[in-house]
């Protein structure tokens, strides 16, 4: 007997990211759109919102009630979050104490959040994937900088990304830095003592001596470039995402994962 689809619930369903969950969702063959979340378009179908016709789904903005249906259904459910920083910390926690598996692409959650998330859902025994980034090129894009930053020990990371994001440094960007931090090394050590005659103009500096800068504006989407400086050389990594569809097959990946999770990871390249 063929096995029945999972039941998704997109929150944020109406932003950008939403829609195109809803779309991609919609179009695999094994899951199915059981409700729609968000603040803002309330009791409009989330297909006609989506751009693929209707398809029976309002959205409504009571995540519990949402939860607790599918709850009820005889399979575990996934919750797909994109949204907004805040309140998402409560979101999660709310749909683990219903039994629904996260799938987190909202950016934002402290390193202390992240580390209660994952206490809670493993006290819980229930999976959840929060992923900074669910596009594979820049999973590839981070491997090769740790294999850089064995020979580099100079590096600096620009992200760039439209002017509605509400987080900055980018969580991709945080999650590059920390990676390459985490193999022990200190970056940038300084040749010359250097004084910052604009404050921020060297930007965010993170333990390791790693460097982050942040640029806003319309007409960009979400890059990011990883530089790499060594005597006579410069090694330049850059990721461009154009279209949102670039996040879907990893989106749909970490939907058929967590199922079978009962606890919280962090990163895509953790379920590749
Ligand atoms: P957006 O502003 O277009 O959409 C956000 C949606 O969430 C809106 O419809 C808004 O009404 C809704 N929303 C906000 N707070 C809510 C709440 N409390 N309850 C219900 N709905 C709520 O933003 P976007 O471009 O779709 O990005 C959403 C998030 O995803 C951001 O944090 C962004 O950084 C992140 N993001 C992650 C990835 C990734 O690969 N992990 C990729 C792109 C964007």
């Amino acid at each position: 007997m063929a096995e029945k689809p999972i039941p998704v619930v997109v929150i944020g369903c109406a932003g950008k990211m939403g829609r195109e969950v809803v779309r991609a969702v919609c179009a695999a063959p094994d899951m199915v759109l059981f409700g729609a979340v968000d603040r803002s378009h309330l009791d409009e179908d989330a297909g006609e919102l989506a751009g693929i016709g209707n398809i029976d789904v309002p959205i409504t903005d009571n995540l519990e009630v949402t939860c607790a249906m599918v709850a009820q259904e005889r399979q575990p459910g996934v919750v797909v979050d994109f949204t907004h920083p805040t309140g998402v910390y409560d979101r999660i926690r709310a749909a683990i104490a219903y039994g629904l598996r996260p799938v987190v692409g909202t950016t934002g959650l402290t390193p202390s959040q992240i580390d209660e998330l994952a206490d809670f859902a493993d006290k819980a025994s229930t999976g959840c994937i929060l992923a900074p980034n669910f596009a594979i090129g820049m999973v590839l894009l981070q491997q090769a900088c740790l294999r850089a930053a064995e020979y580099f020990d100079h590096v600096e990371i620009i992200e760039l990304h439209h002017d509605q994001k509400a987080d900055a440094p980018s969580g991709t960007a945080l999650q590059t830095a920390q990676m390459l931090g985490a193999m022990g090394k200190t970056f940038n050590p300084p040749s010359v003592k250097s004084t910052e005659m604009l404050s921020g103009a060297r930007g965010g500096e993170l333990e390791s001596g790693i460097r982050i800068h942040s640029l806003r504006m319309p007409g960009l989407e979400a890059h990011q470039e990883v530089i790499f400086g060594g005597l006579g050389q410069i090694y330049t990594l850059r990721h461009d995402t154009t279209d949102r569809a670039a996040y879907m097959p990893g989106v749909l990946l970490a939907i058929r994962k967590v199922l079978g999770l009962k606890s919280l990871i962090y990163g895509l390249e953790k379920i590749l």
